[in-house]
């Protein structure tokens, strides 16, 4: 997707994109140095990038400057203890929290180097850029098909064919097809939860996101289709950038590349994920990932 294609007005590009890249480069070695060295990344690879990112809920700051780099194709974790803030900064990246009354957020969030937060950004066009899937699946009361259809549909693709083409191909892509080829027209509520889950992770590719946001979206399955979807997970990381929140530690250690560790509103500690289990620098993420926290 192009730089200026969440910008209603191609022309006005981002601030980013318009500074030079000697700037850029000081930018981003003043953004690296406050992270880990094992997890700098360069700006051709980040997709997701915050700089002190905090969000206040009226005067509660939930989360408190939050600095990241998140690479192209990589499957990032967030975890931590219930109210340290992993949803309000997972929901912070498609601007979900500006549909919470009083609710602020202060700092940068860039994604591919473009300010989301940019008064000129198109909040549709981000919203399908940046999918998400939430905890409890929540198809639309619609058929299996027009899940899929109805947010293309949306944006004019009307074509019957193309539609045909483009539900067999999200729902190949979210390894739901060979369950519901032949019930199409069937209602979306009939599905299995794990089904369901992964109909609307189907729902979500359909509009071409390049992120997927993820909040614990196997915590309400049961174990074999909570596998199906961290398989799926593996297979969507070679198209999409993916981060997902999960309470279960098994499940980040499958299925991530890097995990960021959550406490009271700020980011402990964010590394690559067999070093966060096997050899983290801080001891509450320590004891945190070996289940010793309290
Ligand atoms: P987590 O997902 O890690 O459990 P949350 O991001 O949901 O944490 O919550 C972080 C903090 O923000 C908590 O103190 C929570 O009570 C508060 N919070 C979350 N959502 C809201 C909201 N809509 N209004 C007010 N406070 C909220
Ligand atoms: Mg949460």
């Amino acid at each position: 997707m192009s730089q200026a294609s969440l910008l209603h007005r191609p022309v006005v590009r981002s601030v980013q994109s318009a500074i030079p890249t000697a700037v850029n480069a000081a930018e981003s070695a003043a953004v690296l140095s406050v992270a880990p060295a094992a997890v700098a990344v360069s700006d051709a690879d980040t997709v997701i990038r915050a700089k002190g990112v905090s969000v206040f809920y009226g005067a509660h700051e939930a989360i408190k400057a939050i600095s990241v780099t998140m690479p192209r194709n990589n499957v990032i974790a967030l975890i931590g203890p219930s109210g340290c803030g992993k949803s309000t900064f997972l929901r912070s990246i498609n601007r979900l929290n500006d549909l919470i009354p009083g609710c602020r957020m202060t700092g940068e969030l860039l994604i591919e180097g473009q300010n989301i937060y940019d008064p000129k950004i198109d909040l549709v066009a981000l919203r399908r850029r940046v999918g998400l899937v939430f905890q409890k699946p929540n198809p639309f009361p619609k058929t299996i098909y027009e899940n899929i259809a109805y947010g293309p549909r949306l944006q004019g693709l009307n074509g019957r064919a193309q539609l045909d083409e483009l539900v067999e191909h999200c729902l190949r892509k979210a390894a739901l097809w060979e369950e519901v080829k032949d019930r199409l027209t069937s209602s979306a509520l009939g599905l299995s939860g794990g089904q369901q889950q992964r109909l609307c992770i189907a729902r979500a590719l359909a509009t071409k996101p390049d992120v997927l946001l993820m909040d614990e979206p196997a915590s309400a399955l049961d174990p074999i289709a909570t596998g199906k979807i961290e398989d799926l997970i593996q297979e969507l990381k070679s198209s999409y950038t993916i981060v997902i929140v999960t309470h279960n530690m098994q499940q980040a250690a499958r299925v991530s590349d890097r995990t960021a560790f959550f406490y009271m509103g700020t980011m402990v500690e964010y590394d690559r994920t067999d070093i966060m289990f096997t050899n983290p620098t801080n001891k509450q993420t320590e004891d945190y990932v070996t289940g010793r926290f309290g």
